[in-house]
């Protein structure tokens, strides 16, 4: 399969190892990248395409959280990703679920810091694997119009996360670097995801019950 195939919801799904060179040196598609405690994680490999910065406002991943929320980064991006057409790992998707999840449950907004979305693995700020480059994590610094700007904030909305999402992890207070005292950061961990639509998937539904 040489084409990319077009998403349900608008957005091109694309295998990333297919795009041109700089944007493969940037999203590193498929590729291993060690985490701060030396494990070999795999990166996304297929990834939505956005075009423009309306396109990015006008598509929703989930009913509150539109693409746009998750591509804010600064100079620290990877150079070719700081224009359009822009690349989001499928698994943001995933995310959107989540916070849409916590969002119903907090009852208001819920703000994505800058660089606290998507971030790629080239993103200086990064400087090892993180769930950011899996499009899995988000840096929540304000919900409604409280500012995630203290300890008591901060846990608090980690409790909710915690009860509400299992399974999600959210990063320690406090002031070591790895630790945080201006946002809340949760993650679902290093999810790749794979859509139906993406190449190498079978589309053919065979007569066998696999069990
Ligand atoms: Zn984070």
């Amino acid at each position: 399969m040489t084409q990319p195939v077009v998403a349900s919801f608008g957005l091109r799904l694309v295998d990333g190892r297919r795009l041109d060179q700089p944007y493969r040196n940037a999203l590193l598609p498929g590729e291993v990248l060690i985490d701060h405690v030396g494990q070999a994680r795999l990166l996304p490999r297929y990834f939505y395409e956005i075009d423009s910065w309306a396109q990015a406002r006008d598509t929703r991943l989930a009913p509150h959280f539109a693409v746009s929320e998750f591509i804010h980064t600064d100079v620290r991006e990877a150079e070719p990703l700081r224009v359009f057409p822009r690349y989001i790992p499928c698994a943001t998707a995933l995310l959107a679920i989540a916070l849409e999840q916590f969002r119903n449950e907090v009852g208001t907004h819920v703000f994505i810091g800058a660089n606290g979305g998507y971030c790629s693995p080239r993103h200086t700020r990064l400087g090892g694997a993180s769930p950011h480059s899996w499009g899995t994590a988000a840096n929540i610094y304000r919900v409604g119009d409280t500012y995630l700007d203290n300890h008591e904030v901060i846990a608090r909305y980690a409790r909710i996360v915690a009860e509400l999402l299992p399974t999600a992890w959210t990063r320690p207070l406090g002031p070591e670097d790895q630790w945080t005292d201006d946002h809340l950061h949760m993650d679902l961990g290093y999810v790749v995801s794979v859509p139906r639509e993406a190449a190498g998937e079978n589309h053919f539904a065979y007569p066998i019950a696999l069990e």
